[in-house]
């Protein structure tokens, strides 16, 4: 069974063929900077494996048709032997941002599904619209094939009312679906099941925080094996310091900008999301940049990583307060996996709550999964890689055979 994998962003599109006996990448590839001057389709074929092939070029690709058509045509041409023809795909799993109150799982695409997408786009302004993009073009290219809407949203759904209410008025609930929603969650979802499978315990048996950092940052307290509260809310703008996302702050800070400094909404939304967080506090947004600068002796670089993992370790001590009992904490995402630095400095003086890491296993980067954890510690610590593509696929998979 072959699986497509679609991740249709605004001006891009990541895409993974993944052949699910083995579970082995057959084509990882990108399509970006569509409707630009200058377009760019990368393709890996077979990689991992001696046969591995890259396949690249650099043209302009008039919209998402055009660059899913281009992958698609380097996927079926006979020279590359990945598949002889479109009907070898038995599905097609596209990741979609928000399935609002919606959707609680993997769901097949139907005309209702695509309207309650597109009902939803008022939660996910930029990022719907793409995802529809992305389902409406592979509908066209693959007439018959099965296409799954896999939602970043539907692993929290299990969050209880007390922890995705917002105190404001109860009809902007009722009549906006103003709550917290979550995001990242199918990776969570994915790295709380490799958890459980390496502790050799049922997911359900299981009380973990699950740590996403990467350019997007978010915690996950999982009880049970379920979501029950999460830093990501309303928007994926909530709880974590991230790369250029703000995180956690204080809701006054926007009507004093507006008063005092002649911002409008648009001119804040556009500070708190992409010159916030890590870049505003330093101007960069990269945590290798970050490191390289602190060994220079830059005190705002510092102020950044100090900043950030505060509020990391500040949220891993709420969420244990939230689970009572905690089995494992898990790192993953590109700064979760690489940097032994923010770790450690996200678990710094929990000793007492039973969490000791192993300074030396610590110190490596995670290319496989790793328990990170001194035996001695009460808490396991894991790094474990997320592979969303891969989690799609199994969901696509596992709907499929039903
Ligand atoms: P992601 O969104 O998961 O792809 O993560 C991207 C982020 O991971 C980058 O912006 C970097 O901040 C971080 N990152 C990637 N590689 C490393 C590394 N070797 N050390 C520290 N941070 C890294």
């Amino acid at each position: 069974m072959k699986i497509l994998v679609i991740n249709s962003g605004s001006s891009s599109i990541k895409f993974q063929l993944i052949d699910m006996a083995g579970e082995s990448v057959l084509a990882a590839g990108l399509v970006e900077r569509i409707g630009e001057k200058e377009g760019f389709i990368q393709c890996t074929l077979k990689p991992g494996t001696d046969e591995k092939q890259m396949v690249m070029s650099q043209e302009f690709i008039a919209d998402h048709q055009s660059g899913m058509r281009m992958a698609v045509d380097i996927l079926t041409d006979p020279d590359t032997g990945i598949i002889s023809d479109r009907a070898d795909i038995s599905g097609v799993g596209h990741r979609v941002v928000h399935g609002g109150e919606d959707f609680y799982q993997p769901t097949l695409i139907t005309d209702d599904v695509l309207a309650a997408i597109e009902r939803n786009i008022p939660l996910a302004p930029l990022h719907n619209p793409p995802n529809l993009d992305g389902i409406r073009v592979a509908r066209e290219l693959f007439p018959g094939v099965e296409q799954i809407a896999v939602f970043d949203t539907a692993f929290h759904q299990s969050i209880p009312p007390h922890a995705y209410h917002y105190a404001l008025p109860h009809e902007l609930y009722e009549e906006q679906r103003i709550r917290r929603y979550g995001f990242h969650g199918t990776s969570h979802n994915y790295v709380a099941a490799e958890c459980a499978r390496l502790m050799g315990k049922p997911l359900e048996e299981l009380n973990l925080i699950t740590i996403h950092l990467g350019n997007g940052c978010s915690m996950t307290a999982i009880k049970n094996g379920r979501s029950v509260d999460t830093t990501l809310g309303f928007t994926p703008l909530e709880g974590l310091v991230m790369g250029t996302r703000s995180g956690d702050i204080d809701p006054a800070i926007h009507s004093f900008l507006a008063r005092n400094c002649g911002m409008d909404i648009e001119a804040i939304d556009t500070m708190l999301n992409k010159d916030s967080g890590l870049k505003g506090l330093c101007g960069m947004n990269d945590m290798r940049d970050i490191h390289e600068q602190i060994s220079h002796g830059n005190e705002r670089a510092r102020l950044a990583l100090e900043v950030q993992t505060y509020r990391n370790r500040k949220y891993v001590g709420a969420f244990m307060a939230v689970l009572g009992r905690v089995d494992a904490i898990v790192f993953t995402a590109g700064i979760g996996e690489n940097d032994p630095v923010v770790r450690s400095k996200t678990l710094e003086g929990l000793e007492l709550f039973g969490i000791m890491l192993d300074p030396d296993v610590n110190n490596q980067r995670v290319k496989e999964p790793l328990l990170l954890s001194d035996p001695a510690s009460r808490v396991q610590v894991w790094g474990i890689p997320t592979n969303e593509e891969l989690a799609i696929a199994r969901e696509v998979k596992s709907l499929l055979g039903r």
